[in-house]
């Protein structure tokens, strides 16, 4: 029976928030979040709020699923924890490992359980060098990623990561992981076409392996669309490119599938939509919805067949495989297929959204509007013209941005001036019409607030 001010003291005395200044948070005040249902959650002050983010872009079949709380509810019965080590195995991960095999891409057979998507990219970095040392190719070490991806926040997942404020704590990259362009038309693409662009984006693959050599390189990997980098669509041109030149190199490509999987560009994976057929894909997020924390590194027959016969992978998680988090897991998938949900977004939701969506175009501080399936963003700029960034002094208009948003009862997202919009994938038309008004009515504040 505390009231929000006192919560808010509480959180600001005993709780460091990630990807927060504390500082300033504690000087305002955390948003206390109580409730959930569908779409919407509500606040400690009663407010009802759009998540437009569906939480941190994982809660794709919505909030307040009775299958899956009661499959959790159940197994937590039954088995509440086992592992998954010492040839142990479980139901609920027998389960899990072959309903994977069965919605992901063909010749996608084996998983290996993680507790999230920064694990599951830890995963991969080590998996990659013992497939290619156990093929007699121990040089293989070097894994090449691009500048503004984004990975997650543990050593190999941030260092794997573009994001230059995450280098700077720490002193990352770890050593063996190269950058290079990301296909950012609209930020970087100048006169050249999207086109173009693309293949000269998905070339600095092969200049980069022209430099430091394919023989010392073991993988290339990249997120479908850049999410936390501010949605950034890759051209037609891009990924098809990049799959040319990781086959013709011999260095394996890997799908960071943890945004883009389980439906949220309306196919079931990102690298579907996009056209390309990835050696290993990271998940997590979209694979439980976030009732659980889950992931996996799902890996393709080529790749499997090499590390079933290598011995012991020494590496694993007292949480891979979870049982309680697999039945979660479960329950999304069988949610997602019963309720044809990929589909609906494809063929219903995605392209409803889209039409509204792009329209934003036409505001006076919209650069550009872009959305593939339900992962959209808006570029905020003081002059569409010249895609110019806004003055120091006004401060990050995404910010400022973001926090108008919130009060008026929608939660997206601000990288830089990049506003960013993934609701579940179960959003009604009446509710993406109330989301696209909403985000309307926010940009005429915004930009009163910024032109002034
Ligand atoms: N990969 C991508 C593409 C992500 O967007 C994220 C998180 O946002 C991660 C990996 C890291 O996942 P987690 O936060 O579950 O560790």
């Amino acid at each position: 029976n505390l009231t929000t001010a006192e919560l808010r003291a509480i959180d600001a005395a005993h709780h460091l928030h990630p990807f927060t200044d504390t500082k300033g948070l504690n000087a305002e005040g955390a948003r206390v979040i109580v409730k959930s249902k569908g779409v919407h959650l509500w606040d400690s002050e009663g407010n009802t709020i759009i998540d437009g983010m569906s939480g941190l872009w994982n809660v794709n079949v919505g909030y307040g699923r009775e299958e899956i709380i009661d499959a959790v509810a159940r197994q937590m019965r039954e088995l509440p924890y086992y592992n998954t080590f010492f040839k142990t195995t479980h139901l609920p991960a027998i389960e899990l490992a072959r309903l994977l095999a069965e919605v992901t891409p063909p010749g996608f057979n084996r998983v290996f359980f993680t507790g999230s998507g920064s694990e599951s990219n830890d995963t991969i970095i080590r998996m990659v060098r013992h497939y290619w040392a156990a093929l007699d190719k121990p040089e293989k070490k070097i894994i090449v990623a691009r500048h503004n991806g984004y990975h997650g926040s543990t050593m190999g997942g941030a260092s794997l990561g573009g994001m230059k404020p995450m280098h700077a704590q720490g002193g990352l990259p770890i050593p063996g992981i190269v950058h290079i362009a990301q296909p950012y038309w609209y930020g970087e693409g100048g006169d050249q076409s999207p086109e173009a662009f693309g293949l000269w984006a998905a070339r600095e693959l092969e200049r980069t392996l022209d430099e430091i050599g394919a023989d010392k390189v073991a993988a290339f990997i990249g997120e479908p669309v850049q999410g936390a980098g501010g949605v950034v669509i890759p051209p037609a041109t891009y990924w098809p490119e990049i799959q040319r030149i990781c086959r013709e190199r011999d260095i394996l490509l890997i799908s960071d599938e943890v945004i883009c999987g389980f439906g949220r560009t309306g196919a079931w994976f990102g690298c579907q939509h996009f056209g390309y057929e990835p050696d290993i894909m990271a998940m997590a997020k979209g694979i439980s919805s976030g009732y659980l924390p889950i992931g996996g590194v799902m890996v393709s027959d080529k790749v499997a067949e090499v590390i079933a016969n290598a011995g012991d992978f020494n590496h694993g998680y007292t949480y891979s495989g979870h049982p309680a988090a697999c039945a979660a897991a479960i329950a999304n998938i069988r949610i997602l297929l019963d309720e044809k949900i990929v589909d609906r977004v494809r063929d219903d939701i995605g392209p409803y959204m889209q039409k509204q969506w792009l329209a934003l175009a036409d505001h006076p501080m919209v650069g550009e509007a872009r959305m593939v399936g339900l992962v959209g963003a808006l570029e905020l700029t003081p002059n569409k013209a010249t895609r110019a960034a806004w003055p120091a002094e006004i401060g990050t208009v995404g910010t400022i941005t973001r926090d108008i948003s919130f009060r008026n009862g929608l939660v997206m997202r601000a990288t830089r001036d990049v506003m960013i919009i993934a609701p579940p994938l179960v959003i009604s038309h009446e509710e993406v019409d109330d989301l696209v008004r909403i985000t309307r009515k926010t940009l005429d504040e915004a930009w009163a607030e910024a032109k002034h």
